[in-house]
């Protein structure tokens, strides 16, 4: 039995990561942690009787901890509570499906105790990739990715990384794609919410229409595959059913399709280096039909360009891209922000940032902090 613990088990990838727990039938959930959704932790804890779970808003684990008083799951609460689920003792995969940079101590903590990884949780690596992957290395630590274009790229790597030349990392286009500037500017978060091919959590669904998401995947590659972002090109394909492909030294081209079904690689990271039973529909490519591409308009989506950026001056800077993205999303989502102000306000905050060029952990949530506190001021006039 492979022991996981599941950190954000109420959102997208953590209802599907245990969908994929019910399917695989080997696996054993030690541990839960969720922001505020205890009717669905509730429902979890009886389900898969976790030895301990973690609540971040106070008020609601105290409830929480009425409510399952009759089971033997013992609730603990803030983002302390995050970080003993990660390093708790018995669990060898931690499954990070935390939104945002708030996953980052807990992916440090699950390291640190020598947890293996299934990476769902991007902001981390984006934000502290150069200390991140430094130190599962130290730690003897794999690191498998969940994100969709990830596992692909890793799938097709397999172990010839030495030959490795160029990434292709696809980009559905979201709901927007084929329009330009101006018609984006009345665009509201219910547009916005609408994702052609996946169904996920609201802040990457946003990111994925401003093209933030591919950005934050550019520098995530860069750090799980070490390539640097010039030799990470973004292509359009709106079927998403290449999730990605490599190219090798000798020009050969190899990428992994499916459809688009996030059990998948959240399958692939929890059973690899093993192959089990599919858990999802087979892929029909006459159904499919036909597979289009299409370049990156940088103009209408500036967001690719501004990560790429980011990743080039490095040090605190994309985490300034990241933070600026987190808290101008929020606002757009509460319409407190227009829809292309919010690539306007990242690389307005980056502008605005001197980066810290070595930075240690705190620094990083210095310049998160400063990016978000720009956003919030740029708002607020
Ligand atoms: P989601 O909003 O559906 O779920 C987020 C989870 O994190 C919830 O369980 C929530 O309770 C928890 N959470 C939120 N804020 C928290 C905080 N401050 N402290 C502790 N826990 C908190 O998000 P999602 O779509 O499942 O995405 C999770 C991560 O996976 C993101 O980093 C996203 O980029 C990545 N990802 C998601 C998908 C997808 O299909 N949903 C695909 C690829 C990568
Ligand atoms: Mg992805």
């Amino acid at each position: 039995m492979k022991k996981i613990a599941v950190l954000g088990s109420t959102g997208s990838i953590g209802t599907q990561t245990l969908d994929v727990v019910d399917k695989e039938g080997d696996i054993e959930v030690l541990a839960l942690t969720a922001h505020s959704n205890i009717e669905l932790l509730e429902r979890q804890i009886r389900k898969y009787r976790p030895r301990t779970v973690s609540v971040n808003l106070p008020e609601k684990a105290a409830e929480l901890k009425v409510r399952v008083a009759d089971t033997d799951t013992k609730v603990l609460s803030g983002p302390e509570g995050v970080v003993e689920c990660a390093a708790m003792p018995g669990v060898d995969m931690v499954v990070t499906a935390i939104v945002g940079i708030a996953g980052l101590d807990a992916t440090l903590a699950a390291i640190e105790a020598g947890k293996d990884i299934a990476l769902a949780n991007k902001e981390t690596l984006v934000t502290a990739g150069d200390i991140v992957m430094p130190l599962s290395k130290e730690c003897g630590v794999g690191i498998v990715p969940v994100d969709s274009e990830h596992s692909a790229i890793f799938q097709s790597i397999s172990n010839q990384k030495r030959f490795l030349k160029r990434i292709i990392i696809t980009a559905s286009g979201g709901p927007f794609f084929g329009m330009k500037r101006e018609e984006l500017a009345d665009k509201t978060r219910f547009d916005a919410l609408k994702h052609p091919n996946w169904t996920m959590g609201a802040k990457i669904t946003i990111d994925s229409a401003t093209l933030v998401n591919k950005g934050l995947e550019i520098i995530e590659a860069k750090h799980l595959f070490g390539l640097d972002v010039d030799r990470i090109t973004p292509v359009v394909h709106r079927e998403s059913i290449i999730h990605s492909m490599v190219e090798f030294s000798d020009g050969s081209v190899i990428g992994q399709l499916g459809v688009p079904d996030m059990r998948l690689p959240i399958a692939y990271a929890l059973t690899y280096p093993m192959r089990k039973a599919p858990v999802s529909e087979p892929l029909d490519l006459v159904k499919v039909g036909k597979l289009t591409f299409y370049d990156i308009d940088n103009e209408t989506f500036p967001a690719v360009e501004l990560a790429k950026k980011a990743a080039k001056i490095g040090g605190t800077m994309p985490a300034v891209l990241n933070g600026a993205n987190e808290e101008a999303v929020a606002a757009f989502l509460r319409d407190g922000c227009k829809f292309i102000e919010i690539t306007e306000l990242i690389g307005r905050a980056m502008e605005a940032h001197r980066p810290v060029l070595s930075p240690t952990v705190d620094d990083i949530k210095a310049a998160d902090a400063e990016a978000r506190e720009f956003v919030r001021a740029s708002l607020n006039k």
